[in-house]
């Protein structure tokens, strides 16, 4: 098997990748970012990112990948689409295998994020895309002057939950406590707007079908046993993210819910394999976090390729 050659194999092309590829290409080393559907990760299913330093007003989220990526490329990061099947340490060099094809480093970043969290209630899968959502950006507007719910208390749920009452005639966020999760401005702007309706304490049960899709949902107010139903047509779950993980098959220690153990410095127990952003276990996960992890990452795995 002919293999190609790199410096830095970067797998993930979210804030945290293209940072670490814009670091390591203008530090003149072979980089290849490999991202396995389209770059921007979470940003691509994001409205407005307010907290991205240098946008007052804010910024659409793919407007500000879309110049991650022009910014990365101007210094030469080489990018491609494919999917990481196997890592393998052989010590001064990495061995991957990308769609069949294999690949030889020095170092690897893996940054490949997260993933929205199942809320794991019967019939939850059946009825992704009729009705069931994980992103409202991108199936928002199918829900245009109906009732829908978020569920959920973290920023996803309250940002989805504002976002929606564009479309929606109503917009329940059903919470399992009596208190957001959410920053406070968040909150703020959650419980002013006369289109949400807060569900507090409850968890949802059950989903209502019929051949056009969700129908209902029902919910449990966890404090008094109560039942209710909610007569939405949409429901979008935002309950909190799941570490993509799963694919790199034990080379990297991991922590109990999935996220690769790797602390500010972003070593992980691999020497010359590195983690940054979403997937490494982190007290904040935000774009301005994610860039700092790659920026790290590739400015550690240069000097472990220089020092080899
Ligand atoms: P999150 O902060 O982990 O919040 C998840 C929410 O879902 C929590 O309110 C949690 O309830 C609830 N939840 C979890 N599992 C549940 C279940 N099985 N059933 C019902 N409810 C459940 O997740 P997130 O909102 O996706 O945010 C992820 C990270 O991204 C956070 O660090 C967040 O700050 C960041 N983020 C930031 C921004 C921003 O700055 N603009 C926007 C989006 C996300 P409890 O509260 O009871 O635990």
């Amino acid at each position: 098997m002919s293999s190609q050659e790199y410096d830095i194999i970067i797998i993930g092309g979210g804030p945290a990748g293209m940072t670490a590829g814009l670091y390591a290409s203008r530090a003149e080393l072979k980089t290849l970012l490999v991202e396995k559907m389209i770059m921007g990760g979470q940003m691509m299913t994001t409205t407005m990112v307010e907290n991205w330093p240098g946008y007052p007003g804010g910024i659409d989220g793919p407007e500000l990948m879309m110049r991650f990526q022009e910014h990365c490329v101007e210094f030469g990061l080489e990018t491609t689409t494919g999917e990481v099947e196997k890592i393998e340490d052989q010590g001064a060099q990495k061995r991957l295998v990308i769609d069949g094809k294999e690949y030889l480093c020095k170092a690897v970043i893996i940054a490949t994020g997260a993933n929205p969290r199942k809320l794991g209630v019967e019939g939850e899968e059946a009825l992704v895309g009729r009705g069931v959502s994980y992103c409202a950006t991108c199936d928002g507007a199918f829900f245009r002057n109906v009732p829908i719910a978020v569920i959920g208390g973290g920023d996803t749920a309250a940002e989805e939950a504002i976002f929606l009452t564009r479309f929606a005639s109503k917009v329940y966020m059903v919470h399992r406590r009596d208190e957001l999760r959410a920053t406070k401005i968040l909150q703020t702007r959650v419980l002013k707007n006369e289109k949400i309706e807060m569900v507090w304490d409850s968890v949802v049960t059950g989903l209502d079908s019929d051949n056009t899709g969700l129908t209902a949902i029902q919910v449990e107010n966890v404090k008094t046993g109560e039942m209710r139903e909610l007569d939405a047509v949409g429901m979008f779950a935002a309950v909190g993210v799941t570490p993509i993980t799963g694919f790199l098959g034990g080379i990297v220690a991991l922590d109990d819910s999935g996220y690769i153990k790797a602390g500010e410095d972003t070593h992980t127990s691999v020497e010359g394999i590195y983690a940054a952003g979403d997937c490494r276990t982190n007290v904040l996960k935000q774009v301005s976090t994610a860039v700092g992890d790659g920026a790290v990452a590739a400015t550690q795995a240069e000097k472990y390729i220089s020092e080899m």
